[in-house]
């Protein structure tokens, strides 16, 4: 399921913002495979999150 009313508010993109995507952000929840979607763990019930996506609550993975 996707979580529209977060992504709109954190404007979430299927895309990367240069270097900065999902699967390198603190907040990512990874998926059952490198390349499959994801969770956020600030985007509460949203299985959709793309490791290629971004929005602007990226913060670098510790
Ligand atoms: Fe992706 Fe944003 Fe969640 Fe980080 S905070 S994993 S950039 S949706």
């Amino acid at each position: 399921a996707k979580n529209e009313g977060i992504r709109t508010s954190m404007k979430y993109k299927d895309t990367p913002e240069g270097d900065k995507k999902c699967e390198n952000c603190n907040l990512f929840v990874p998926g059952a495979s490198p390349t499959a979607p994801g969770g956020c763990k600030v985007f509460p019930n949203d299985t959709e999150i793309s490791p290629n996506g971004y929005c602007m609550a990226w913060a670098k993975k510790a």
